[in-house]
């Protein structure tokens, strides 16, 4: 499988692959490619154009040498035909008629016999052989009237030259020639014909002896017959000639095209070859030169200049790798420096710059970038210190929850309070970390929070505790609100002092009563219960008797015990649904709730008596007899006022003072004057 993942990576991530390539693989691969194919080129286009000059040059050679072959075998042959034509103009119907001179006269004519090898031969007008030289059997009386250039003589009364052949009397290849004899009149009466063989040297003593490089050779074809007349290889000698479409070139010489070219021959040969024709004959001279040996030079200077080339490209990639492996260094070193950075092996720092190239002015960035680094992490550490010492001093508890009030942050105070350290609430689940009915509270109070993005404080108890609990949302930038900030508060102090100042606000301080303003309010509240429920309702005001003298004769310290000593007799001498208020200065109030006239004033009796009973030590050691003076009034129906009451009952205080103080006066509307009861 391993092999199969591997392959799929190459094929499939090609462009991952090279981009995994490090950027000396990359450079180096690229400089070998761009030298090995720059190489490559320039030796293959110098090649290219070395071969063409060759090309030209060889062809320009081969085609002289075709020429001057072509020329020299031209004369020969002109030569030939003027011989013969001059020989053929001294034979006269005279001699036709002595043919045993003939051969005489014949053997005479020393050129003929230089030119035509394969001997001379004089055929009457009916095409018999009448004398020849040098005699050879059968020839003389032979018969050449199905010969073609017979006929084509006799036909034109030209010389003409034959189809080359085999001598069927020499057994020689060669080729015939023949002029007209003619009489005076001009008629054809015989034809002088003359066997030239290929063998002459003096006809084709250029072909044998041109050379053209070390495998080059010539051929002389006869495109009218289809033969090759001869050729450097006697084998070839009266062949046929390629078929047409064989050997591009041929068919073209053969269409009159005079020149070189290369071409694959009909043996499957590229060859170079040149051809120029011989004009009297109509033959090709061709000079052929296998391309293999002609550019054998060129292949050499090829193949040298790429192993040249290889060798170059291999100096110039070390070279590379060299260079580069230098210029990298410092960018492995400092590679590996960060790395080490970043994995915690090595404190951050700078890094080393020696060089002013573009590695040093990376390297001097990445060190401004530790410089920035360092100074936001000092920022940090100084913002985290002084967020720890801030979460240390504060004594609220703060957590930091995320969307599933999950605890992100929590402060110390938080711990504490939970009994835990701050690490072990990170994670833990906010609203199980508290009973059941605060969990409960807590959630429904972050849950709409999330809702309304707007900051919601809740009071709670816990462990005896008061705790004042506000959920502040922290909105992001897409103005979601991600997290909830709880800061909850312990008011428990507060509460305390609170209901102390609330206690104090309705509680006289020197007697512990209800003060003018609370008795007030109870009394309120009373009076609204009788009208709901009915039934009936008395005030006392009662006040003490020349109170003035006490604060005169034993001190004011001795005026507040008198006081205190009041307040507590009333308490003590009334019932618990009944109600005593210090109204101001040694002035009291009792509210007798279900009470009527008559039980109000045995009350306010009893408590008279009480009162001056009593015996008041002072811390002088002196006792005090002290008296106070009553006044009653009682509400049994109607909408009366509080005010109107406790108007009434200080109206029968009045004249309780009035009647010699130490009595109770009941306040009695018709007549308000016989309002009083005696002492
Ligand atoms: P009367 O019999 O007519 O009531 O005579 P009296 O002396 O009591 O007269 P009055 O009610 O005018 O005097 C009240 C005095 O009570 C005046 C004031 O100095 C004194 N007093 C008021 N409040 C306090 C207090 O809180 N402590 C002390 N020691 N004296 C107080
Ligand atoms: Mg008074
Ligand atoms: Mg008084």
């Amino acid at each position: 499988m391993q092999w199969l993942q591997s392959t799929t990576y190459f094929f499939v991530g090609k462009n991952a692959f090279f981009s995994a390539l490090n950027l000396k693989t990359k450079v180096i691969g690229l400089m070998l490619l761009l030298l090995a194919g720059g190489f490559w080129l320039l030796a293959y286009v110098n090649a290219k154009l070395i071969e063409r000059d060759m090309v030209e040059l060889l062809s320009a050679q081969q085609y002289s040498t075709a020429s001057y072959i072509a020329k020299s075998v031209d004369e020969a042959i002109k030569f030939r035909i003027e011989a013969l034509k001059a020989n053929a103009a001294i034979i006269t119907a005279e001699h036709l008629a002595h043919p045993e001179k003939l051969g005489i006269h014949l053997s005479t004519r020393q050129t003929l016999g230089a030119l035509f090898k394969g001997g001379v031969t004089l055929v009457s007008r009916d095409g018999i052989g009448i004398a020849d030289y040098p005699p050879v059997s059968g020839r003389q009386g032979g018969n050449f009237v199905q010969t073609s250039f017979f006929k084509d003589v006799l036909e034109s009364g030209n010389v003409v030259i034959g189809k080359p052949v085999i001598s069927d009397f020499s057994g020689l290849p060669g080729v015939s020639f023949a002029a007209p004899v003619k009489d005076k009149t001009g008629a054809v009466i015989a034809v002088l014909v003359g066997f030239a063989t290929f063998s002459d040297p003096s006809l084709f003593g250029h072909v044998e002896s041109a050379r053209f490089g070390k495998s080059g050779y010539v051929v002389i074809d006869d495109p009218k017959h289809g033969l090759i007349v001869t050729a450097s290889d006697p084998s070839r000698i009266l062949t046929p000639m390629a078929a047409p479409g064989v050997n591009r070139m041929l068919d073209r010489f053969v269409g009159g095209y005079e020149g070189a070219g290369v071409a694959v021959n009909s043996r499957g040969v590229e060859v170079l070859t040149s051809a120029k024709r011989i004009p009297s004959t109509g033959w090709i001279v061709q000079l052929i030169l296998p391309v293999q040996e002609a550019f054998a030079p060129i292949r050499e200077l090829q193949r040298r200049s790429y192993q040249i080339a290889g060798a170059l490209s291999l100096l110039a990639v070390f070279l590379a790798w060299w260079l580069l492996r230098n210029a990298l260094r410092p960018l492995k070193k400092a590679t590996v420096a960060i790395q080490d950075m970043v994995t915690g092996k090595a404190a951050l720092h700078d890094l080393p710059v020696r060089r002013d190239d573009e590695i040093g002015s990376l390297l001097a960035s990445f060190n401004r970038l530790v410089s920035e680094r360092k100074r936001i992490e000092d920022d940090l550490r100084q913002s985290k210190e002084i967020f720890q010492a801030i979460g240390l001093s504060i004594t609220e508890s703060i957590f930091l929850l995320d969307i599933n009030g999950m605890v992100m942050a929590a402060n110390p105070t938080a711990a504490q309070r939970l009994g835990k350290s701050p690490s072990d609430l990170i994670g833990r689940n906010f609203f199980s970390l508290f009973p059941l009915e605060v969990g409960q509270v807590r959630r429904a109070a972050v849950t709409e929070v999330y809702a309304t993005m707007a900051a919601k404080t809740v009071e709670d108890v816990r462990g005896g505790r008061n705790y004042s609990t506000t959920y502040y949302p922290v909105v992001d930038e897409d103005g979601e609100c991600s997290a909830v900030v709880v800061v909850a508060t312990d008011i428990t102090e507060r509460k305390k002092i609170e209901k102390e100042l609330e206690r104090l606000a309705r509680t006289d301080s020197l007697t512990g009563l209800a003060n003018r303003r609370h008795f007030l309010e109870l009394a309120e509240l009373e009076l609204s219960r009788m009208a709901r429920y009915g039934g009936c309702l008395s005030v006392l005001m009662m006040d003490i008797d020349h109170f003035k003298h006490i604060n005169d004769n034993h001190g004011h310290k001795a005026g507040d015990m008198v006081l205190q000593k009041m307040g507590q007799s009333c308490r003590e001498a009334l019932r618990d649904i009944d109600l005593v208020g210090r109204m101001g200065g040694e002035e009291f109030a009792i509210l007798l709730p279900q009470t009527d006239g008559a039980q109000a004033q045995e009350v306010a009796e009893r408590l008279r008596r009480t009162i001056s009973a009593a015996r008041i030590a002072l811390n002088s050691g002196e006792v005090l007899c002290v008296t106070v003076s009553l006044g009653v009034a009682t509400l049994t129906a109607g909408a009366v006022s509080m005010d109107t009451l406790l108007n009434q009952a200080d109206k029968a205080l009045y004249q309780a003072k009035h009647e010699g103080r130490n009595r109770v006066c009941v306040f009695h509307p018709e007549v308000p004057g016989d309002a009083s009861l005696g002492a």
